[in-house]
């Protein structure tokens, strides 16, 4: 059977395929009969009745600021001026003060103010901060500012949020250890933070949050596939930030296979995957960063893998570049002075922000799931097809950085709507994901999802190099 969320362009009749009557809750569908089997570890603590947050909840009013104005902090930008109700004040700063200024100047009404930061520069953080006084910083700048970040938002007792891992600028390695490290420091200081609040990472941990509560007694197999069937016209470009993105896909491959991770070299193993609405797509083992969240929050997974498509142009250029040495980050003298060869190559590729304008096609993301349901198996899979044009008409944007920007304004609501609540530092999946569900198609991320139906990841064979 197939499921969807509030804003399905293709509306199911749900009570048809069940036989009963579906449940609503702000526009979304859950099935009435489920058991709940409350996922893993730490649970939050109540909500805080002192700190800052509830005061300004009291007052009805939310002050934001958010960190980074390329592709992504445009649609949190967007999407959180949207919402007055709880976004009353906005700030977006970045590096370059004209971006924050473009940004603000698109969305009009004197809605979001900007500023000019560098974030890896703690002090200047904090004198923001303290200036502005927001409940809440939502970084999205790149994930070489994350400690920095985290470092000001605990000087000044604020709470934070991201949607990448930290991983530090001379080694392309990223890791939950440096921002989890940061957990009894929240935690005293009365604070929460929110890692992993994207795409992916992000609504695919808390899909695997709600088919755990909703769907399954024990989840066994996990596969979070990611597809993007668009078309941007470039002859090469990342869909966020160049850097960061080359960096994860040329280092090596990894999943989680009973109780161990398994290394393989980078783009060895990929095989046809269906995605829905699209079709198959050669599709790639990566190592992706809340495969190690996951694993830790969901004991009984036994495996946990993450798929991406790569379209073959894509590939013979990054292996052109990857032979010629451009994508090292070991840096280099170029008439007399130091250069990185991927710093100088994100300079010349496109901005992921520019790519918006006439991309066409569509990206399709989601959880493919197999485990035990009252001593039966069962298989489940619940995504998310975005269109780039849709996204580009309503932000500006292109999907990525869409399906990035709206799980983080609603990341934010949450925690400013102090529905999720606690003190530390936490990943999404460690929160209840049902009034998260209930909202996300409302604001553009409909899911649908199939039950008992043979999972496309299963379907064909892996292929090797
Ligand atoms: P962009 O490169 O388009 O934007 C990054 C922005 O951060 C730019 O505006 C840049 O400024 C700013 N910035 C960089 N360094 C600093 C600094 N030291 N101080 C202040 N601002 C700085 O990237 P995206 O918008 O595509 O990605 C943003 C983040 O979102 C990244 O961390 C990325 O990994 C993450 N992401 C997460 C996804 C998910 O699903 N979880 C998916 C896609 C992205 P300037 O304009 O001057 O360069």
């Amino acid at each position: 059977m197939i499921l969807c969320g509030s804003l399905c362009k293709k509306k199911y009749t749900f009570a048809a395929f069940l036989g009963e009557v579906p449940e609503r809750s702000n526009g979304a569908v859950s099935k009435t009969v489920v058991r709940v089997s409350v996922p893993r570890v730490r649970i939050p603590p109540s909500p805080l009745s002192i700190n800052k947050l509830s005061k300004h909840l009291k007052k009805n009013m939310s002050r934001v600021l958010i960190i980074g104005a390329g592709g992504v902090g445009a649609v949190v930008a967007h999407k959180c001026a949207a919402v007055p109700e709880v976004f009353t004040n906005i700030l977006l700063a970045s590096r370059t003060k004209s971006k924050c200024d473009k940004i603000a100047a698109e969305i009009g009404g004197n809605r979001v103010e900007t500023a000019q930061i560098d974030a890896d520069n703690v002090p200047e953080l904090i004198a923001l901060i303290e200036s502005f006084k927001p409940d809440l910083v939502i970084n999205v700048a790149l994930p070489y500012q994350d400690l920095h970040i985290m470092d000001a938002c605990l000087a000044t007792k604020t709470h934070y949020m991201d949607t990448a891992n930290y991983e530090p600028v001379d080694e392309a390695k990223f890791e939950y250890k440096w921002q989890w490290a940061y957990h009894d420091r929240f935690k005293e200081a009365g604070i929460m933070a929110l890692l992993g609040c994207g795409f992916d990472p992000g609504v695919t941990s808390i899909f695997t949050a709600y088919a755990a509560k909703h769907h399954f007694d024990e989840i066994h197999y996990l596969d979070i596939v990611d597809c993007n069937a668009g078309d941007h016209g470039k002859a090469f470009a990342t869909n966020f930030n160049p850097e960061i993105n080359i960096r994860e896909i040329t280092q090596p491959g990894k999943y989680w296979e009973n109780g161990a991770w398994h290394e393989i070299p980078a783009m060895s193993i990929h095989k046809p995957i269906h995605y829905p609405n699209i079709g198959e797509k050669e599709s790639y083992l990566l190592y992706h960063e809340e495969l190690e969240s996951l694993s830790k929050n969901f004991p009984t997974l036994k495996r946990a893998r993450f798929w991406m498509t790569f379209g073959q142009k894509y590939i013979n250029v990054l292996n052109v570049l990857q032979e010629v040495g451009m994508t090292s980050i070991k840096p280099v003298m170029y008439e007399g002075r130091e250069i990185v060869p991927l710093q100088f190559l994100k300079a010349v590729l496109p901005e992921p922000a520019s790519l918006a304008e006439g991309y066409k096609g569509e990206t399709s993301i989601g959880c493919q799931i197999r485990g035990i349901k009252d001593g039966k198996e069962r298989t489940y899979y619940i995504w998310n097809n975005c269109d780039h044009a849709e996204a580009y008409k309503e932000t500006g944007a292109q999907a990525i950085s869409y399906t990035t920007g709206v799980p983080a304004m609603l990341g934010a609501k949450m925690m400013l709507t102090g529905k999720w609540n606690g003190k530390g530092v936490f990943n999404v999946e460690e929160f209840d994901p049902d009034p998260f569900m209930a909202e996300i198609g409302k604001y553009g991320l409909p899911w649908h999802e199939e039950i008992d139906m043979p999972l496309p990841v299963e379907k064909s064979k892996i292929n090797t190099m």
